[in-house]
């Protein structure tokens, strides 16, 4: 198996987005560390499902995840995927909300990346993977915070990939375009009061209107482009923003 005697973390793994690439991670031999929100009984029956551990550290709290560090020690692979969404106009975004957004989709990756860097480079090998968005590349109405965060995670990988270029660690973001998970879900109420639309409206007009395919991302696709990443094949492959979006941002 490719990934054979890996450490992994995979942030915001207990649902969606990050539980495809903790899957992913796991079928290719990797050891993997869960981590996220949720019921304990639910990420149990994960754990026990996927044969991982799980450190439960709120990532909006910088000493929680310097916490989690000091648990987990050095790891290989650093996939950092946790993220939420506010939806609003900017004159009324509440404050709070942007707070946390910018604490979990951009500080966290600063605090989980300074933390795992040292022991990737001790060991002349690691992968830092950033679950980005296709929202780091271009900017969609209401989500002022969220485009924010993508668009600064983007940059923050560029550089830390160039710290790092000799040092067999490398740095990369995936992008995905809308892909069904409950982060997707959960804007849908949000985006129907601020655009007037109903649930299908939203949709298939808001939604899927941006993809050429006329299709949602599947999670699984983008575990497989992780597993990708973190190949040896990959080495060469850093500073990137891989584009999984059904051609959103090629037009
Ligand atoms: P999701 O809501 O299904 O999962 C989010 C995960 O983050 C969960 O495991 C949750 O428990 C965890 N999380 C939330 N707050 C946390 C906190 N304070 N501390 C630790 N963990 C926390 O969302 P998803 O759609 O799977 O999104 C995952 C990533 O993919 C996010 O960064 C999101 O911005 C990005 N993304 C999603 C889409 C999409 O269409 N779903 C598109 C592009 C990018």
């Amino acid at each position: 198996m490719l990934l054979e005697g890996k450490r992994a973390l995979v942030t915001g793994s207990t649902s969606g987005i990050g539980l495809a690439i903790a899957k992913a991670l796991r079928a290719q031999g990797a050891d993997v560390i869960l981590n996220g929100l949720g019921d304990p009984d639910a990420i149990a029956a994960l754990q026990e499902e996927i044969g991982a551990e799980f450190n439960g550290a709120n990532l909006m709290d910088a000493g929680a995840i310097e916490a989690m560090f000091a648990e987990i020690g050095a790891v290989d692979i650093l996939i950092n995927n946790a993220g939420m969404q506010h939806v609003s106009p900017v004159e009324d975004f509440p404050t709070e909300k942007w707070d946390a957004v910018i604490a979990l989709n951009l500080t966290a990756v600063f605090h989980t990346t300074r933390l795992a860097v040292p022991g990737m480079k001790e060991k002349g090998w690691g992968r830092i993977i950033n679950t980005a968005s296709a929202h780091s590349l271009t900017a969609s109405p209401f989500k002022s915070a969220y485009n924010a965060s993508k668009h600064a995670v983007a940059g923050f990988t560029k550089t830390v990939a160039l710290e790092l270029a000799t040092s067999g660690v490398t740095a990369n973001c995936i992008s995905p375009g809308y892909v069904w998970t409950p982060l997707i879900e959960g804007q849908i109420p949000d985006t129907m009061a601020a655009r007037g639309l109903s649930r299908e409206e939203v949709i298939n007009d808001v939604l899927l209107a941006k993809q050429p395919t006329k299709k949602f991302v599947q999670p699984h696709e983008i575990g497989e482009l992780a597993v990708f990443l973190c190949r040896e094949e990959a080495g060469n492959v850093t500073g990137a923003n891989w584009s999984i979006d059904g051609g959103w941002t090629a037009e």
